[in-house]
């Protein structure tokens, strides 16, 4: 084969691959060139999940009918002058090439008018190709229409993942950008429907709430933190407010959205040994720094930076955040459970249980999978008969069988009768609902709220009548009947909680994810005196599930004492 040059096109598409990966990276690079423009003002509206249309329009500078068709060019920019300038970067853009990569896989129109200039001019891109610059009749600033993202790259349109995931990453990308620039006038629009829109205020609380709705932006400290060339602003959750994956922890650098794994593992260890294991804290956090000492221009899409001091910024971090804490709690020495404030904040059924940090095991592989992997290999073990001797602590059950002491906790091993029980009826399709007399709306943030309405159907399979009524709100109209004393609104943000950590779960467990949700909320708790029928009932219960050892969690629901083990215990081996 012949080394040739690769042409045009095919190079701006290879370099589109870069850059723009996913309909929401092409949002990035138009809401970043509208506020580089200095807009007041920026109007996102998508439909199809951006595939079909990705609109951006704002105020901004504009761009010279002249300096149009440059614009569209590869390695065209206002930007940068010189290469020294590419270490002092002031801008959001500096690498030209959004414009041209955007327009290489798909139909673009750019249509554009300085103040000072009479007509705007509209200048389009259609798969690589430039067409002719016209004038047309258009207020002051931008607009830039891109239609059918992909169109002419299919391998790549394989990639993409449901509308719904698509619009909640577009989301999730515009309402953090909104929180960053607050002076801004947002507004995000899709398939025809209004998303959120923001004032412009300034007031950067009004759009916490949009991001995480009213009651969790409470729970929010500001932080304020500035030493020599470093400031941090921003905001970090309380320990009542936690997640059990990271995805709530933003960060802003230098105006500019970074994910990155370093920063985010600073915020964590700043929570240290006051968050439970596998708890994660809520934070957006703006680092600003002089433009010197951070690299943007380490990947394509700009997501990545690089500090010239790295560790200077994460001590910086944790000290901001620590203080912060401190700030809020009621008590100089940092003691966890002051700083806990509400017991009941804490939710769920861990500190009842004394257990910290196991509650939520299931959700986090790394201290779900022993029980899990075992109960596969293990075949099938049912508990022999038990004879009940009765409760102790309120908490646990214990029973004698042929082979010695079962220590059994009341509340996993409730969970997993009731677990067995709603799987039971939802794979007969008979699962028993009871209508709620009085629907409950919950509301959700944007994101949260697409999250959710991407599983009513599943809900629906397991008994859970849930509608949505008007934007980023649900009606729960009726709840499977075991559930009928349960808080369907508390299950409805637990189960938006775990959904969000997995962009797609596999179909086969949501049903189980749902469940499992559901039979933790509903289950005895601990320190509950349980009446000896109860506690005989809840034996029978467990002596007919297929894994009664563990909870649907993976964690033991028993501990066995077996005959063999007391008899060590008590040096009775051997002896007559
Ligand atoms: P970059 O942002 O890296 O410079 P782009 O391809 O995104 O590259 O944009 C190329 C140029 O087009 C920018 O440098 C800027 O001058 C101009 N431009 C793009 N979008 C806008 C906009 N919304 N308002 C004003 N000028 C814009
Ligand atoms: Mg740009």
């Amino acid at each position: 084969m012949t080394i040739r040059i690769l042409s045009e096109t095919i190079a701006s598409q290879i370099a589109a691959g870069e850059v723009v990966e996913r309909p929401a990276s092409a949002v990035k690079e138009l809401i970043e060139n509208a506020i580089d423009a200095s807009a007041t003002a920026i109007a996102i509206e998508t439909s199809e999940a951006g595939k079909r249309l990705i609109m951006v329009t704002d105020d901004g500078a504009g761009i010279p009918a002249e300096e149009l068709p440059l614009a569209m060019s590869r390695h065209a920019t206002s930007k940068l002058q010189s290469a020294e300038d590419l270490f002092e970067i002031h801008t959001l853009g500096f690498r030209g090439e959004a414009l041209a990569s955007i327009g290489s896989v798909s139909r673009l129109t750019l249509t554009s008018k300085p103040e000072q200039q009479l007509a705007a001019y509209r200048i389009s891109m259609d798969g690589g190709f430039i067409g002719q610059a016209g004038s047309v009749p258009a207020p002051t600033g931008s607009e830039v229409r891109v239609e059918d993202l992909f169109f002419n790259v299919p391998a790549r349109m394989k990639f993409l993942k449901s509308d719904s995931t698509e619009n909640r990453q577009i989301t999730g990308l515009v309402t953090r950008y909104a929180l960053a620039y607050p002076q801004i006038r947002w507004s995000l629009t899709m398939d025809q429907r209004l998303v959120f829109r923001t004032s412009g205020s300034g007031n950067q609380m009004e759009i916490l709430q949009e991001l995480f709705g009213a009651q969790d932006s409470k729970q929010l400290l500001p932080i304020t933190f500035s030493e020599r060339e470093i400031s941090i602003n921003g905001f970090v959750s309380n320990l009542s407010l936690n997640r059990s994956n990271r995805k709530d922890i933003t960060f802003f650098v230098n105006g500019r959205w970074v994910q990155d794994a370093a920063l985010t593992a600073a915020v964590i260890k700043a929570y240290n040994t006051l968050l439970m294991v596998g708890r994660y804290p809520v934070a957006v956090l703006f680092i600003e720094l002089p433009a010197r000492q951070v690299d943007v221009n380490v990947h394509p899409s700009k997501a990545e930076v690089r500090f010239r001091d790295a560790d200077q910024v994460f001590s910086a971090l944790q000290r901001a955040i620590r203080r912060g804490l401190l700030a809020f709690s009621p008590i100089p020495e940092l003691n966890a459970t002051n700083l806990w404030g509400r017991q009941a904040a804490l939710g769920e059924n861990e500190r009842e249980l004394g257990q910290p940090g196991v509650g939520d095991s299931w959700t986090q592989p790394g201290a779900a999978q022993v029980p899990q992997r075992e109960q596969n290999y293990l075949p099938i073990e049912r508990l022999p008969l038990l004879r009940l001797i009765g409760q102790v602590a309120a908490t646990y059950l214990i029973a004698e069988g042929p082979d010695g002491l079962y220590l059994i906790d009341q509340h996993a091993a409730h969970e997993r009768v009731l677990f067995d029980q709603l799987m039971a009826q939802y794979h007969a399709a008979a699962v028993p609902t009871q209508a709620l007399v009085q629907p409950v709306s919950v509301a959700f943030p944007a994101e949260k709220a697409q999250t959710l309405a991407q599983q009513l159907p599943a809900l629906r399979e397991l008994g859970f009548e849930v509608e949505e009524f008007g934007p980023n709100a649900f009606l729960v109209r009726s709840v499977p009947a075991v559930f009928s004393a349960g808080d369907p609104k508390a299950v409805l943000q637990a189960l938006v909680e775990d959904f969000e950590e997995d962009e797609e779960p596999l179909a086969a467990e949501i049903e189980a994810k749902i469940a499992g949700r559901v039979c933790k909320r509903l289950a005895v708790k601990a320190g509950k005196v349980l009446s000896e029928s109860e506690q005989k009932a809840l034996l029978l219960n467990l002596e007919a599930s297929q894994s009664p050892r563990t909870c649907p969690h993976g964690r033991p629901t028993m501990i066995h004492l077996s005959a063999a083990l007391l008899e060590r215990q008590f040096g009775r081996t051997g002896a007559i």
